[in-house]
């Protein structure tokens, strides 16, 4: 794979010209977003519709999902062309499935992968298009890393699924269109063949959605009170949640790969430039250096993994352990990076700076390292994933799910 080393060859360079030359023009008034390059719950209503807006123009072109069929919504370009739109838009801080909260970018795969062709033809467009926001609806009061333990019950009844239940520390604080859950289809089945998967509209009668405010911003709770839920948005078929669940998991557990680059080290950079202690800026201490030596070095090695399980997914060779190994390498260097940053700033780190997003608030990044650690599943998750397909403790090494 080319991850840019060498000169566009002159096709590609064309689209570059054209994505650079239709970034500046959509990008006009939204300059002062460079530094929210990934989610935010900052974001102010004003710059929310503006990332919103931006997303339904770049999917009018088919280029949020550039390589997905143009049937679906998609651009039916390749893997180059891909590669060409994420690294023009990084430009701008932006990240192709990130320009606004919707999770999309995992859901449009799975259903890509799992849905029937009458489901692709009505879930995806939406989704491709940047029209809908999805939350992930996974994790129970029960306990969340046991995910296969689903007490959510969907019950067949005539043309619907009748859905009761509860999920907690879900979404974020933006509404939901649909919610993307895992439920219990059949609750006297056998573990991992009872489950189903299910494309809720969020507007359903029965569904109440209560903010949860915790250290690191908001999350919800769901509660399904006999929600009549039309069958044909069972995705996977019955019975078949799990199967459809390894998928989604895989691909959000770092299995999805990324160009983009984490953009903390720059602000870093930029504040030790500007501030110093008694006369001496604080980037002409050698030890401030190394310590901010040791942030490059993490987050260039974070950026090859990422890099090489994109090639990994789109080359459609799953990479056995890389998606769990980038993703507790990652949890582990932001945790790290919370202490570097207070080694560097000292109490500067832990006061808040509005002005900026959190993806770079140093403040932000400090508080929320350790519970990032939990979010989508524990490090002990991790580690169990790791050793089953590395093949430690058992006879049989775990493959890796296929994904999109
Ligand atoms: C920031 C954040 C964002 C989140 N976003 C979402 C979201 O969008 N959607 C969603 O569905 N969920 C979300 N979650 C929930 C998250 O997926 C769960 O918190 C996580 O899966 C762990 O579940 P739990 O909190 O119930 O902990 P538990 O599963 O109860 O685990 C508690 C502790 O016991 C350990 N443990 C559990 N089982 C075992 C075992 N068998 N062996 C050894 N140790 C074990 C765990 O590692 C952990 O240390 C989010 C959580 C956070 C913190």
């Amino acid at each position: 794979m080319d991850f840019n080393l060498h000169e566009d060859p002159p096709e590609l360079a064309d689209f570059r010209r054209e994505v650079s030359a239709w970034m500046a023009e959509n990008m006009r008034g939204g300059e002062h977003l460079r530094w929210s390059a990934s989610w935010s719950t900052r974001e102010n209503e004003e710059e929310y519709r503006f990332r919103r807006k931006l997303a339904n123009k770049l999917g009018g072109k088919g280029w949020l999902f550039p390589m997905f069929p143009k049937e679906y919504g998609g651009a039916g370009l390749t893997i180059d062309h891909q590669i060409v739109l994420e690294t023009e838009l990084i430009k701008y801080g932006l990240n192709l499935s990130h320009v606004f909260y919707t999770l999309a970018r995992i859901v449009a795969p799975v259903v890509l992968k799992w849905g029937t062709e009458e489901q692709k033809r009505e879930l995806l467009p939406p989704m491709t298009r940047g029209e809908i926001s999805i939350w992930q609806v996974l994790t129970e009061p029960q306990g969340g890393s046991d995910v296969a333990n689903c007490q959510t019950k969907a019950i067949r009844d005539g043309d619907d699924y009748v859905v009761t239940g509860q999920k907690v520390m879900v979404g974020h604080h933006v509404p939901p269109d649909y919610l993307w859950t895992l439920v219990c289809t059949n609750p006297q089945g056998k573990r991992h063949e009872n489950l189903g998967w299910i494309h809720i509209p969020a507007n359903l009668p029965g569904i109440e959605i209560q903010h949860m405010h915790l250290m690191m911003g908001i999350k919800n709770a769901v509660f399904f009170d006999g929600v009549r839920v039309p069958a044909k948005y069972l995705v996977g078929g019955e019975n078949n949640g799990w199967k459809v669940a390894n998928t989604h998991l895989e691909l959000e557990h770092g299995g999805d790969g990324r160009i983009g680059v984490d953009p903390l080290v720059e602000r870093v950079v930029e504040y030790c430039q500007k501030n110093g202690i008694a006369g001496q800026k604080l980037i002409e201490d050698e030890r401030i250096r190394d310590t901010i030596a040791d942030i490059v070095l993490e987050l260039n090695t974070l950026r090859r993994f990422n890099q090489r399980n994109f090639y990994h997914r789109f080359a459609r060779k799953p990479h056995p352990y890389g998606g769990v190994q980038q993703r507790y390498f990652q949890r582990m260097a932001r945790l790290r990076n919370g202490d570097r940053l207070q080694q560097i700033m000292g109490i500067d780190a832990l006061v808040q700076d509005l002005s900026v997003h959190e993806v770079v608030d140093f403040e932000y990044a400090v508080r929320t390292g350790p519970g990032q650690l939990h979010g989508g599943g524990t490090l002990d998750t991790d580690r169990l994933v790791f050793a089953r397909r590395v093949g430690i403790g058992r006879p049989l090494v775990e493959k890796a799910p296929e994904t999109i």
